[in-house]
């Protein structure tokens, strides 16, 4: 469903933007960047020609997000949390900001232009980041060195004595890192403090494995020593830099110190420079509430429709919630056997790309395999699935389709898993992730290739089409049409828009956490455990969570609005087909080039 997606050491968890269901470049070749097909103008030659030496700047200025883009060129170097390089990064944002200005973009294709406007908002957004949120500041949980050295240690871009190599080297600037993590830390709020601290963890395990992985391999006495030296001292960095954050924890004082609730301002800029909506954040909760009402209303006939059915002759509660939650409670028992997981996900993958093409939806690529397989251990998290498509550089990889095993879990763990992925959510799931949701949204995304569509992706546009795909197929008929469906949709669906209620609740309206543990449980309709995941995730993120619900309801307002216009010249194929023309940009963007495209043409 998600993963994390880091813009840059320094601004981590900045996008949490899910752009990384795409998690493009895991092998990618750190070559020169090849931007756009064919330049159909002398303008777009010029901007490509920006565009390459603004990449070029970039990887310099950001050697994180350049490994996380496959570039390891810089690598050796780790990137310092201080003022000095966070002054480097806002004069850098500041003169591409000047350049970019000078493009004229009324003279660029569509594609061009939607680069230009996706690096704006890059360089606007960091610089928000470091000026006004200052994340550094107060989320001590942002510095840790694991990414970096996991990223050089499991990529194979380079023989792994080489990556050795150039992992000793950035080991050398740990203790620095340190000191200038200690020095940013100014009035940090409880709860990023202590998730520091246990994730510090982290960072000593990965410096085991540049241990073991330095065993392997014939150093000579210089390399051993900067080693030895280096793995020392940077232990003691890490635990000193635990031992800081210990101290600073236990002179907190929960009355004073900071929130881990952003509060309105700082919500609606984050908004503003993840999100890229037409709309307020204010505006998108305004809308969830309303698609909240709606499910719960649909629900409740659906409920009704199948009372009799599921229930028998148990009189009916006269508490709408509970009514609801007990027709669901009863069809979840209609699920697959834990061994079943894999087969039964291969089989409907076929069945789902058949659907697409008899009833005409959407165009799919059938030569581009979908693998489906188990997570890979170290990518293993809270969610049961997730799609690994291959990057910009190697677009003839395999995509894979992650799915969790469920071995190892207990027996009650493993029912409520399969509760929760009945007969018709896992369905559902597989929509969302693989067809037409996540798989096929990149495939269209790939036919345009840019590496800064790739780079700046929306991620309230990827998750967005994918939530969008799975009405889209059920309005189709997929499913049949039956209630049973319907109201397992709208459960998960309920997910992504309770998402969004929660998150803005938390962070803007000051929701408790009893009361935010009560909305999900009855309002949502999840589990215990899940709405005990979904309040740790709300206290250390923020805005990411509305990304699903936000996307979605921007694409659906946008159909709804040209089949208005278009009355019967309206075709879905070709509005799906044109909408994903366009790469991972804002859905708002999408929409405006659309329209433009559209009223040319009459
Ligand atoms: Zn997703
Ligand atoms: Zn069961």
């Amino acid at each position: 469903m998600q993963k994390t997606f880091h813009r840059a050491a320094l601004i981590a968890l900045l996008s949490t933007a899910t752009l990384a269901t795409s998690l493009p470049f895991q092998h990618a070749q750190a070559a020169p960047l090849k931007i756009a097909a064919v330049p159909t103008s002398l303008a777009d030659q010029q901007f490509q020609h920006i565009s390459q030496e603004f990449l070029t700047a970039l990887w310099q200025q950001d050697p994180e997000l350049a490994m996380s883009a496959g570039n390891f060129d810089t690598a050796g170097k780790l990137s310092l949390p201080d003022q000095a390089t966070r002054d480097a990064y806002i004069a850098f944002a500041d003169r591409w900001l000047q350049q970019l200005a000078r493009v004229d973009g009324e003279k660029l294709s569509a594609s061009a232009l939607t680069d230009l406007t996706l690096m704006r908002n890059y360089l606007q957004g960091t610089r928000w980041y470091l000026s006004t949120f200052r994340e550094f500041e107060w989320n001590p949980s942002q510095h840790n060195i694991a990414g970096g050295f996991d990223a050089i240690l499991n990529t194979d871009f380079a023989p792994k004595d080489q990556r050795v190599r150039l992992a000793i080297r950035r080991l050398q600037a740990v203790p620095a890192y340190y000191a200038a993590a200690k020095a940013s830390i100014h009035n940090p709020t409880p709860e990023h403090t202590r998730l520091a601290i246990r994730q510090s963890s982290g960072a000593l395990s990965v410096l085991t494995e540049l241990e073991k992985a330095a065993a392997e391999q014939h150093l000579n006495d210089t390399e051993q020593a900067a080693l030895q030296t280096g793995l020392r001292n940077a232990r003691a960095a890490v635990n000193g830099y635990v031992q800081f954050l210990s101290d600073l924890e236990k002179n907190l004082n929960p009355a004073t110190a900071r929130s881990f609730r952003i509060g309105k301002a700082l919500y609606e800029g984050k908004f503003k420079a993840d999100i890229q909506s037409s709309l307020s954040a204010e505006q998108t909760y305004q809308r969830a509430l309303l698609a909240k009402e709606e499910a719960h209303k649909n629900m409740e006939k659906l409920a009704d429709q199948l009372w009799e059915k599921t229930m028998g002759k148990q009189v009916k509660p006269a508490d709408r919630a509970q009514k609801i939650a007990m027709v669901i409670d009863k069809l979840s028992a209609n699920h697959i056997e834990a061994s079943q997981l894999y087969p039964e996900i291969r089989r409907q993958l076929p069945l789902l790309e058949k659907w697409i093409r008899d009833h005409d939806l959407l165009n799919i690529d059938a030569k581009k395999p979908l693998i489906v397989r188990e997570t890979p251990e170290y990518e293993r998290g809270v969610t049961i699935a997730s799609i690994e498509a291959p990057g910009i550089f190697r677009p003839q990889d395999n995509t894979y389709y992650n799915v969790t095993p469920l071995e190892g879990q207990s027996p009650e763990q493993i029912e409520s898993t399969l509760r929760e992925y009945n007969h018709w959510v896992l369905q559902i799931l597989s929509i969302h992730e693989a067809i037409p949701g996540h798989y096929t949204q990149l495939q269209h995304a790939n036919q345009s290739p840019s590496m800064i569509k790739t780079l700046f992706g929306n991620g309230a546009m990827v998750e967005g089409w994918a939530v969008y795909s799975e009405r889209m197929m059920l309005e189709s008929g997929y499913g049949g049409n039956t209630p049973e469906m319907w109201l397992m949709y709208y459960k998960w669906n309920l997910r992504a828009v309770c998402n969004t209620i929660l998150d803005y609740s938390v962070h803007v309206l000051g929701m408790s956490e009893a009361d935010a543990k009560d909305f999900l449980v009855h309002q949502a309709f999840q589990t215990q455990a899940e709405a005990d995941g979904k309040w740790q995730r709300v206290q250390y993120t923020s805005v990411q969570l509305t990304s699903y619900f936000s996307g979605y309801s921007e694409i659906l307002a946008f159909r709804e609005q040209l089949k208005k216009q278009q009355g019967a010249q309206f075709n879905l194929k070709n509005f799906h087909e044109q909408f994903l023309s366009y790469g991972s940009a804002p859905v708002g963007m999408i929409r405006q080039l659309m329209l433009k495209k559209d009223s040319a043409a009459l």
